[in-house]
């Protein structure tokens, strides 16, 4: 694996200038670190550290809720691609949730089933054992790891652990959840061997591993306040919300419960204690104590995310804006146009001249690739009824736009219901179809209303009944298929509150028209790059979505323009989608 691809090989001589600028090729990116003598550089036994309470990854047996979920078994596939040493630390959740939806007499019912799930089915090995102390009982961890490549993912659970995210967020069973990933977690590290040269917090859920790694150093004999540097130049945090206060909190009382009992200097005890205000502590207003580096998960959100310390200061956080793992998410055939056209490189990251090669890709290419996701798309149709239950095939010549993201307030799924009779227009007028996929969060009785009243407004006419489907239990596997085998895909957040969203980037590798909001991730580039919705109103933005969607419609009646868009759209978001690229981002901020 010496062979260079894509750029010409860098020298020594780039870089002393710019130590990681030009290089595409992993082993020389590893020979570069270690020319720069890091103190820390990764190893096996040294390995990049990733905390995370929610992964989506049902391969191997844990299934997410959503984005947060997705971007950390993206982020492990491409260090596994890459060949970087990578442990990711979650919990196994012994249940998980599926949606269902079914017409029985004239009313929707939505209904929830909670299904066993065993590791053992999902090639886990178990390690050991590993105690903390929870409301005082001890309580015995499983320690299990799978090892993939240059990878592992390292779990603990027990029979009582739940689901992901059940109970109230600042409730006893998610502190309990999070004291165990974050304390179990890090002693299951030191079983396997390991010793962490970075630790990635994903969110402030994890929070409590780095808490660990302070008490442990300091227990060792470090003294407190070096023991707090070390942690702190070692640790990142990564943000992925917008606003602080929203952020639920957790109370001086619950803590003497579930997590001073796990401590073991005092010193740390007397720092964590320290933190409270008036009885009350946020995990991100300690997080940010312990985490020198922060990072945000696009260019927009990096700026807008409003943190402060303790002392009153605002935080700054380096944008990394997330990425997907390519080969998961796209069409194999697309991947293999995408290579011969010299477009992207075998690590999944963009050539030294992508952009002019991406000159070269042809309006017939699309629509023959695009046809043959269609057929992927309805094999995967074959088996996932829709709200009544009924299992739908879309004509090969038929147009499809879909909505496909959880079903939450500021990501507005009904936006393009809101004139049902635009809608409805434009779907009848040009063979179109409209796919609306996407879970309400259990015992979000307010969306799960909203779904209610828009499958309603479907049911009541026949042609949008016709035209309009909703797949219920949105995972993984509805995500792909959409991606690679609609037309046209919305994304239509309030600006300002995607954090950076990933689903649009599957559908521009896919060779689909984005219509979206200019928010998150999107907002990397600039508005003229994909279809954007713009207007200072809701009823202007309303407007501006009908107008994208004709706009959509007649692009893929028109070779030329279909060819102008969709190398516009990769040309100006390739480098962000490719995951490649933002584990590269990560280690260049790290080391
Ligand atoms: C890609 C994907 C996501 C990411 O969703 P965003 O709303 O774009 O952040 C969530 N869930 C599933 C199942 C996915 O495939």
């Amino acid at each position: 694996m010496t062979q260079v691809v894509g750029k010409e090989q860098s020298t020594s001589k780039n870089l002393v200038a710019h130590p990681l600028e030009n290089i595409e090729d992993v082993e020389e990116f590893y020979a570069a670190i270690n020319r720069h003598h890091l103190t820390h550089a990764i190893t096996k036994e040294r390995p990049y550290t990733y905390w995370t309470i929610e992964l989506y990854d049902k391969k191997n047996g844990i299934r997410g809720g959503g984005g947060l979920g997705v971007l950390a078994a993206d982020t492990r596939r491409v260090a596994e691609e890459s060949n970087v040493p990578f442990v990711l630390i979650t919990p196994f959740y012994p249940s998980e949730q599926h949606q269902h939806y079914i017409k029985e007499g004239d009313r929707f019912n939505n209904y929830t089933t909670h299904e066993n799930v065993d590791y053992h089915d999902y090639g886990y090995q178990f390690l050991d054992t590993v105690n903390i102390h929870c409301n005082n009982t001890l309580v015995s961890l499983d320690v299990i790891e799978k090892v993939l490549g240059s990878t592992r993912i390292i779990c603990i659970t027990e029979p009582g652990f739940g689901e992901l995210y059940s109970g109230d967020s600042g409730g006893d069973h998610r502190l309990f959840q999070e004291v165990a990933l974050g304390f179990g977690g890090y002693q299951a590290l030191k079983l396997a061997g390991l010793k962490p040269a970075i630790m990635q917090l994903n969110e402030v859920a994890t929070f409590f591993a780095a808490l660990a790694r302070l008490d442990e150093l300091t227990k060792n004999g470090m003294d407190f306040y070096e023991a707090v540097v070390y942690t702190r130049k070692h640790t990142l945090y990564t943000n992925h919300t917008l606003v602080q206060a929203a952020e639920a909190d957790f109370s001086f009382e619950q803590f003497e419960r579930f997590v001073f009992p796990n401590l073991k200097s005092l010193a740390v005890k007397k720092w964590l204690a320290d933190k409270f205000e008036n009885g009350h502590i946020k995990l991100s207003a300690v997080t940010i104590e312990i985490a020198e580096l922060r990072s945000g998960v696009s260019k927009l959100h990096a700026r807008v995310a409003n943190y402060r310390d303790l002392a009153g200061n605002k935080v700054k956080f380096k944008a990394v804006t997330n990425g997907i793992d390519i080969p998961t998410w796209t069409d194999k055939d697309i991947i293999k146009y995408l290579t011969e056209k010299g477009i992207i490189d075998k690590f999944y990251l963009p050539t030294a001249d992508y952009l002019e090669k991406i000159n070269s890709i042809e309006a017939k290419d699309i629509i023959k690739l695009k046809k043959h996701g269609r057929k992927e798309l309805n094999e995967v149709l074959a088996h996932r009824p829709n709200q009544y239950g009924k299992y739908v095939n879309i004509p090969e010549d038929a147009l499809l736009f879909e909505f496909k993201r959880r079903f939450v307030d500021y990501k507005r799924p009904w936006l393009a219901f809101s004139n049902p009779e635009r809608l409805k227009k434009i779907l009848e007028e040009n063979n179109a179809y409209y796919i609306l996929c996407g879970r309400v969060h259990e015992g979000d009785d307010r969306m799960a209303g909203r779904l209610h009243n828009l499958l309603d407004l479907v049911d009541r006419d026949e042609i949008l009944r016709e035209r309009v489907h909703y797949l219920p239990d949105y995972d993984e596997e509805l995500g792909r298929a959409l991606s690679i085998g609609s037309n046209v895909s919305i994304n239509n957040p309030i600006v300002g509150l995607e954090a950076c969203g990933t689903s649009w980037m599957k559908d521009i590798i896919n060779f689909g028209l984005l219509i979206s909001t200019h928010d998150g991730g999107v907002a990397d580039a600039a508005a003229d790059n994909y279809l954007n919705i713009h207007g200072n109103t809701e009823s202007e933005e309303i407007e501006s979505l009908y107008l994208r969607m004709e706009e959509a419609v007649a692009t893929w009646q028109h070779d030329f323009d279909l060819e102008y868009l969709i190398k516009r759209q990769l040309a100006a978001f390739l480098p962000v989608i490719s995951g490649t690229r933002m584990l590269k981002d990560y280690l260049e901020y790290l080391f």
